[in-house]
């Protein structure tokens, strides 16, 4: 069986003209005689409207409830989009998450998927030429509906692409492909016709929502080649792929950035064995996601302890820290969300020097101030005031030649 996986996001699917787009895109693959799943998100701002109206009805909303009322957003799209094939003559059938058996551990909000029942999707396929999934939802043990995170669609394609043996991934989405930073902030963004793994990874990681970070590490994991392109136009996209050694002819790659952050300073903790886990243990077992983390020198046996979050974990870390205060010790609790993250990523970065201090240069020439740093072995993440992302970004991008195809390392 010749399986293609298509995946359309939120704006793809917005009203009936643009799914009658997606319809010409999934009949091509169809009218070559192959079987295609297509994996659709929700009209774009449903997701956003149920999350409101979640806060409306309670000041803290059952999390399995959340995600049982957040997935029929995705419910919609794939019935109305399914009757359009239908009334084409395709056999087609919509699926939702447990229909699909997409198991997930019970993470509401956040779930990972652990397996899927490829015989069962196989049974489908068997009766039906065009299955459309409903993307961003699963199923846990005690059969409650789960979802995957924001941009979850992603990675229910990937999956299906690696369950099923897809021969290709294809990720539809509003912009042509994968760009050495966002599009729609930076006009000189260029599209990049291939991007290994691990470039993806980070980019996602340090915000570039085109693709969700599970899913990336999915398509690693498994091997599958993910093809990011445009629902509205016919052009080549970006493959998402292994590295080469092309991939490190340059520099830099790409600039991301986030904005949804926060930082959180503890003041004149004890700088004894154990802070550090008395701090981040209970803040894991949140699961807050902490990144980037500073401790200063100490003085007198005392030490500030500063890190980032995401700004919707927040109130959550606070509240933790808060109870915390006599056996963590601390003077006082500083936090501020008026920060983002600006980061450079490229593989070049593995052999070659001088990165991180044109980006230091670069910024400061800007007058930007840098807040706190963090480096891998193939980014560079600066913490900034968020007034200042967008000239951030394009600076850095500019500073790195990303508008000519990337610095080469001989010119550095
Ligand atoms: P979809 O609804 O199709 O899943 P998303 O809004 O989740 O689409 O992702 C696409 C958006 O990602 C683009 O509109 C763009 O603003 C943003 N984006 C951020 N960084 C990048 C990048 N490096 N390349 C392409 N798009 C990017
Ligand atoms: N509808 C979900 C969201 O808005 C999942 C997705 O679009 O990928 O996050
Ligand atoms: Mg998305």
């Amino acid at each position: 069986m010749n399986i293609v996986v298509q995946k359309f996001g939120g704006t793809s699917v917005a009203n009936l003209e643009c799914q009658k787009q997606v319809m010409k895109k999934v009949l091509r693959p169809y009218r070559e005689g192959k079987k295609v799943v297509v994996v659709l998100s929700a009209m774009a701002g449903e997701t956003n409207r149920l999350l409101a109206l979640a806060k409306e009805w309670s000041d803290n909303p059952d999390p399995a409830e959340v995600d049982s009322l957040v997935s029929t957003g995705e419910q919609v799209s794939c019935a109305l989009f399914t009757m359009l094939l239908k009334q084409q003559g395709v056999r087609a059938r919509s699926v939702l998450g447990f229909q699909a058996f997409i198991h997930t551990d019970c993470s509401y909000g956040k779930a990972r998927i652990v397996n899927i029942d490829t015989d069962e999707l196989k049974n489908m396929l068997e009766e039906n030429d065009i299955l459309v999934v409903a993307g961003f939802q699963g199923c846990d043990e005690q059969r409650r509906i789960t979802t995957l995170g924001r941009g979850g669609s992603d990675t229910s394609a990937v999956a299906m692409a690696a369950a099923l043996d897809a021969e290709v991934c294809e990720i539809y989405t509003d912009v042509p492909g994968v760009f050495t930073t966002d599009p729609n902030i930076c006009n000189d963004a260029k599209k990049m016709d291939r991007i290994s793994y691990d470039e993806m990874l980070e980019m996602a990681s340090m915000g570039a929502k085109v693709l969700q970070i599970r899913s990336v590490e999915f398509a690693q994991k498994y091997n599958v080649d993910v093809h990011v392109r445009s629902t509205f136009t016919d052009e080549m996209g970006t493959l998402v792929t292994q590295e080469d050694i092309d991939m490190e002819s340059v520099l830099v790659s790409g600039v991301a950035y986030d904005k949804d952050q926060a930082r959180v300073t503890l003041v004149h903790v004890h700088d004894e064995p154990g802070i550090s886990a008395a701090i981040f243990v209970p803040l894991a077992e949140k699961k807050v996601l902490v990144d980037m983390i500073v401790q200063n020198p100490s003085k007198n046996g005392r030490t500030d302890m500063t890190f980032t979050i995401p700004r919707a974990d927040l109130e959550q870390t606070l509240k933790v820290l808060e109870s915390l205060r006599y056996e963590i010790g601390y003077e006082e609790l500083l936090y501020a969300e008026n920060v983002s993250k600006v980061s450079i990523i490229g593989v070049g970065m593995r052999n070659h020097s001088g990165v991180a201090s044109r980006a230091f240069k670069a910024l400061s020439d800007e007058n930007i101030n840098i807040l706190m740093i963090s480096t891998s072995e193939i980014k560079v993440t600066c913490l900034i005031e968020d007034k200042y992302t967008e000239l951030a970004v394009r600076t850095l991008h500019k500073a790195f030649e990303l508008e000519e195809g990337g610095m080469k390392p001989e010119s550095s």
